[in-house]
């Protein structure tokens, strides 16, 4: 007997997620190049913010602007950030050593096939025309149980 998967609002979106990151890049070499983009926008953005809040916090300390726009922000929540997103770069800088080793693996234009063909059976298009249809004559069907009932 297989286990029920968590039906949560989170989960829900994480397997949606999921399974449009199969259907829309289903080659070896698109997940390759997906996640190492994903990995390198993160720690873009991260480091950016980083360094933004380094400068901020300087400034403050070094003229005092009380006028500041983001005066909403305490010393304490920038200090702490700042350091949050230290470790999260540290952490991504190991990712990206992993995925490098990962991007030294290329596959045969036939096994990149086999990646199509399974990506599209663990996530088949949910706007595909027959799964529409199907999924029409489903719910057209006047004295259907209750939905539960089927599980
Ligand atoms: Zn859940």
């Amino acid at each position: 007997m297989t286990e029920e998967p968590c039906q949560c609002s989170d989960c829900k979106r994480f397997y949606k997620e999921h399974d449009r990151l199969i259907r829309e890049f289903p080659t070896f070499k698109q997940q390759q190049e997906l996640n190492w983009a994903s990995i390198q926008s993160f720690r873009t953005l991260s480091s950016k913010v980083a360094d933004e809040l380094q400068k901020q916090l300087s400034e403050r300390h070094s003229n005092e602007n009380l006028n500041s726009t983001d005066k909403h922000i305490t010393d304490i929540e920038i200090t702490e950030a700042i350091e949050e997103l230290e470790n999260v770069n540290a952490y991504l800088h190991s990712i990206e050593a992993l995925m490098e080793r990962i991007f030294d693996s290329k596959l045969s234009q036939s096994i990149e096939f086999k990646f199509k063909e399974i990506a599209q059976e663990l996530a088949p298009d949910p706007f595909n025309v027959d799964r529409i249809i199907l999924n029409r004559l489903f719910h057209q069907t006047p004295d259907l149980p209750d939905k539960n009932s089927f599980n």
